[in-house]
């Protein structure tokens, strides 16, 4: 795993600056890497069946309590600890932003997961979004299997989170190939159909499109011309841990962006602004 990173991260350099800060949260995260679960199926039939979202679900306020804890104890180690690029002082500023009272930090949360707009965050919008999700990974891997179990659940919206998917993979099966959509907030990943739009629905082949990516023949781009959305596709196997973890791809994000195409999934990452020489290495 870690060559694949470094061979990846040595092909697209740009991507540098966003490895190492996810290395450092990850590394702040004892014990648990964000994995890329799927969900449970058997322990929650009657609310996947009506389509509420695990998070959005009678049980979702006992997760984000215990993710609020979480959240206050990663946002202490990263603001103690010694780190580039100014993390541990938008750390501090957060911790000092928002009181130890459990009911700030479970506000906090609650801004995380229901994704209100940046001006209700206390400070750093978008590191905090990002750090509370990842405390919600660590509490909701005990519920959710590594399986690729086929589910009740044939949404296009995450089961467990709710959020609209940032990548999709295709996996070979029975001679054809399968598709499982990869949410870019919880991490989990859920089989869906194998051709249509999860955006807008549209399943017409002549309304379809693939962006090939240039000597990256393990990803492409799905174009959608009904709705102007796409979605970032990996066509291999292995390395999902990197390929669907959304922040090793944003230089898809940035040429669908040159093509005027929507980015619809829920990401947590802005796009960088690449320099003219940086862009001309990108394919
Ligand atoms: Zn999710
Ligand atoms: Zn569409």
């Amino acid at each position: 795993m870690d060559a694949d990173r470094q061979a990846w991260l040595a092909a697209h350099p740009y991507l540098g600056p966003i490895a190492r800060f996810q290395r450092i949260v990850e590394e702040a995260t004892p014990g648990v890497r964000p994995a890329l679960p799927a969900p449970r199926w058997d322990s929650r039939d009657q609310d996947l069946s009506t389509g509420v979202p695990l998070l959005r679900s009678a049980a979702g306020p006992g997760f984000s309590a215990a993710a609020a804890d979480e959240l206050r104890d990663l946002v202490d180690r990263l603001a103690g600890a010694l780190l580039p690029g100014g993390i541990a002082s938008a750390c501090q500023e957060l911790r000092e932003a928002i009181p130890r009272s459990s009911g700030a930090w479970s506000q906090a949360m609650s801004f995380t997961v229901e994704g209100g707009p940046a001006a209700s965050a206390p400070v750093h919008p978008g590191l905090l979004r990002l750090l509370g999700w990842t405390a919600l990974r660590r509490v909701l891997r005990a519920e959710c299997t590594a399986g690729r179990e086929e589910g009740p659940w044939d949404r296009s919206e995450c089961p467990v989170c709710g959020s609209l998917p940032v990548m999709a993979q295709l996996v070979p099966a029975d001679g054809a190939r399968q598709r499982f959509l990869a949410c870019g907030c919880c991490g989990t990943t859920w089989r869906f159909t194998r051709i249509g739009c999860p955006f807008c629905g549209n399943e017409a082949p002549e309304r379809l499109g693939i962006l090939q990516v240039k000597e990256e023949e393990r990803l492409r781009i799905d174009v959608c011309d009904e709705c102007g959305g796409y979605l970032k596709t990996y066509a291999g196997e292995g390395d999902e841990e990197l390929f669907l973890a959304d922040w090793s791809t944003l230089h898809l994000d940035l040429m669908a962006r040159d093509r005027g195409l929507r980015r619809v999934g829920a990401s947590l990452y802005e796009l960088p602004e690449l320099s003219h020489d940086e862009r001309r290495a990108d394919p």
